[in-house]
C-alpha cells in the first residue's frame, strides 16, 4: 500500500456518506500542500471506484484497492446552521402594511431596479427596515435548507452609504442563498453567482454565494441534483471555469458562463444568461 493510500484509509475512517455516493472528510493533504489544514470536509473519496479529490487543495487521485472495511455508517444529520433572527423592525414587503405603505415605496422602487418581480418578493420573503439600524434597507433572507428558518440575511442600503451591504453578526457561509434549489432534481440549470441581487432576477434558477464560493459550497454543489453553470462576475471568469472543471470531475454536469468584463450577471440580459447557460452543457 502507498503512503497516499494509507492517508486515504486514515482519512476515510472519520469520513461520512454524502450524495452522489462520495464520503466526505477531512483532507489529509491539505496540510503539505497548502500549509493549513482542511477543517470543513473538503476532501471525498467516490465508493464505487475509489477515485479522490479535495476542493481545497485540488489533489486528485485513486485508491489502488478500494477497502469496504472502512466504509462508517453515515450520521443521521450533519449540524444544522444556526438560526438568526431578522432584523428588529423587519417588515415583509409582500405583506400589508408593507406592501403598499407609502415609507416602503423607495424599497419598491429599488427593487424594481434590479429586475426583482413581485413574485419573487413573495417567494423570497423580502422585506425591509423602516427604523433602527438597519432603517433604508432590503433585507433578504437566507433560509435554512428546508426552508423553515433563517439562516442568514443581506441588507443592501437603497440611500448612498459607506457599507451598502451589512450581514448579520454569527451567519456563516455554508450553505447558499436558495440553497434548497441544487437540491430539486431537474435538468434545468441552476446558475451559481456571487450577489444575492445577482441571484434574484434569475429566481428561482439561481443560487448566491455571497462571495467566491467556499469550500462547503463546492462540496454542496457536488451534491446537485441538476445541472450547475457557474456565472461568477466578469472579472472571476477564470475560477468559475475551474469550478466547473472541479465539479465535473466529482461527476456533476457543470459548465461556466463567461461575462463581459466587469459586468455581473445583475447587468446582462437575463434571457442571454439563461440561453448561455444551456449551451455550454453541451
Ligand atoms: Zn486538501
Amino acid at each position: 500500500m502507498t503512503e497516499e493510500d494509507k492517508l486515504v484509509l486514515t482519512a476515510l475512517s472519520e469520513a461520512r456518506l454524502g450524495t452522489s455516493g462520495w464520503w466526505r472528510g477531512e483532507c489529509p493533504f491539505c496540510e503539505d500542500r497548502v500549509g493549513t489544514a482542511d477543517k470543513h470536509g473538503a476532501f471525498g473519496v467516490r465508493a464505487a471506484n475509489g477515485v479522490f479529490h479535495c476542493f481545497r487543495c485540488g489533489i486528485v487521485g485513486r485508491l489502488r484497492e478500494v477497502p469496504d472495511t472502512h466504509w462508517r455508517e453515515p450520521k443521521e444529520t450533519d449540524e444544522p446552521d444556526a438560526v438568526i433572527e431578522p432584523p428588529g423592525s423587519f417588515l415583509p414587503l409582500a405583506e400589508e402594511p408593507a406592501a403598499s405603505a407609502l415609507i416602503a415605496r423607495p424599497a419598491h422602487q429599488y427593487l424594481a431596479r434590479r429586475s426583482v418581480t413581485r413574485t419573487t418578493i413573495a417567494e423570497v420573503g423580502i422585506g425591509f427596515c423602516p427604523s433602527g439600524f438597519y432603517s433604508d434597507r432590503i433585507v433578504v433572507p437566507v433560509a435554512s435548507v428546508d426552508g423553515d428558518a433563517w439562516v442568514g440575511w443581506v441588507s443592501r442600503a437603497w440611500v448612498k452609504c459607506e457599507q451598502p451591504y451589512l450581514y448579520p453578526k454569527g451567519m456563516k457561509r455554508t450553505i447558499l442563498f436558495n440553497h434548497a434549489a441544487i437540491l430539486k432534481e431537474s435538468d434545468d440549470p441552476i446558475l451559481v453567482v456571487e450577489g444575492v441581487f445577482d441571484a434574484l432576477p434569475y429566481w428561482p434558477d439561481a443560487v448566491a454565494c455571497l462571495g467566491k464560493p467556499t469550500q462547503l459550497q463546492m462540496v454542496a454543489l457536488a451534491s446537485a441534483r441538476r445541472p450547475v453553470v457557474m456565472a461568477l462576475d466578469g472579472d472571476a471568469w477564470e475560477e468559475g471555469w475551474a469550478l466547473a472543471q472541479q465539479l465535473r470531475f466529482a461527476g456533476t454536469r457543470a459548465g461556466n458562463v463567461r461575462l463581459p468584463p466587469c459586468l455581473d450577471p445583475n447587468d446582462v440580459d437575463p434571457s442571454w444568461l439563461r440561453s448561455e447557460a444551456r449551451a455550454c452543457l453541451n
